[in-house]
């Protein structure tokens, strides 16, 4: 495999792997951007190698001109892949949806390792039962069915919908170490069991993204903080599935806008596509995004490659960033 050559290989005597896992539902913005240096960074810091995965499983809002402008976006920030579409691949191997026949073969292991359950609750049934406090991630799904049916077929019929699979989520803690938050330690009871395959017969983000670390050797995972919790039911799902997990785990803050929120896709003037359509040098957007990572003292113009160098893992944490109108004036070379 000549694309390792050079790589090292890790504790677990496995290859240094990070990903880049963009999903093509809207135009990424300089938030994803920011994680997704981060990431890259941290890969080519370690000596490893980058693997670019699609993540469009949710079809219905996953298009394709969207997903064409997200690999426009990061190869143009100058975060290159070794692995993935446009890396002389076969087409569409890292695209999800043209892997269900993976996530549906972790499922049935999962069913007859007794791990999984059918569940006719929909959203409002799941609201209207759960007695916790709801939390930033919705209700806590209070395990109606978990021993409510023998059979996904059996429930189908008795309650006239289509059900989804649900992961048996035993154990008291999931304890991982994060490089922003430290010792992670999560109880499984204060979420819930969460969905494998969803009512409208698509794979759960969590199946597929665990299926997906595993298959393609990732060693280490840095994503937003919002995914902090998904690490542990991932956890919990390597284990179950006898798969090796990622080894290095890394989950980063935000930037957000004037207003304090949460830079999200609808925010068009973040957008990437619309920065690079408009001129702006992709070295001021890493010299920005370095600057709110801490890399640089001030904004400058920066190719990630001379970041690799700077770069500090243990400088990932701390707050949200809150980009300004000045900062935005600075990226457009005003
Ligand atoms: N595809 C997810 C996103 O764009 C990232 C998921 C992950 O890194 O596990 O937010």
């Amino acid at each position: 495999m000549s694309r390792l050559r050079g790589t090292r290989f890790g504790a677990q005597g496995r290859p240094v792997t990070g990903r880049l896992a963009p999903t093509p539902s809207g135009y990424l913005h300089l938030g994803n951007a920011r994680s997704f240096l981060l990431a890259w960074l941290w890969a080519r810091h370690e000596g490893g190698h980058v693997i670019m995965r699609v993540e469009d499983i949710d079809r219905p809002r996953c298009k394709h001109e969207l997903r064409e402008a997200a690999l426009e976006d990061l190869a143009w920030l100058g975060l290159g892949w070794d692995e993935g579409p446009r890396a002389g691949d076969p087409p569409g191997e890292y695209d999800q949806h043209t892997r269900f026949e993976l996530y549906r073969q972790g499922l049935n292991e999962l069913i007859e390792g007794g791990h999984a359950y059918p569940c006719v609750c929909s959203r409002k049934d799941i609201e209207k039962a759960s007695s916790a406090p709801h939390g930033e991630e919705g209700a806590v799904y209070p395990g109606t069915c978990r021993d409510r049916w023998d059979s996904w077929d059996q429930a189908k019929q008795e309650s006239g919908v289509e059900p989804a699979w649900r992961f048996r989520w035993e154990g008291d803690f999931e304890n991982f170490h994060d490089e922003c938050y430290g010792t992670v330690g999560l109880r499984p009871a204060g979420f819930g069991d969460f969905v494998l395959w969803r009512r409208d017969d698509l794979p759960s983000y969590q199946l597929a993204v665990t299926v997906d670390d595993a298959l393609q050797g990732v060693t280490q995972v840095l994503r937003g903080r919002d995914l902090l919790t998904s690490t542990a039911r991932q956890l919990a799902l390597y284990r179950a599935l006898g798969l090796v997990a990622p080894e290095h785990w890394a989950h980063v803050p935000f930037i957000q806008d004037a207003k304090g929120r949460r830079m999200a896709k609808r925010d068009g003037d973040f957008a990437l596509a619309r920065l690079r359509e408009s001129g702006v040098a992709p070295e001021r957007v890493i010299g920005m995004l370095a600057f709110s990572a801490g890399l640089m003292e001030r904004p400058g113009l920066m190719t990630p490659a001379e970041l690799v160098g700077e770069f500090r893992p243990d400088r990932l944490g701390g707050e949200d960033f809150v980009v300004t109108e000045e900062h935005l004036a600075w990226l457009h070379g005003k």
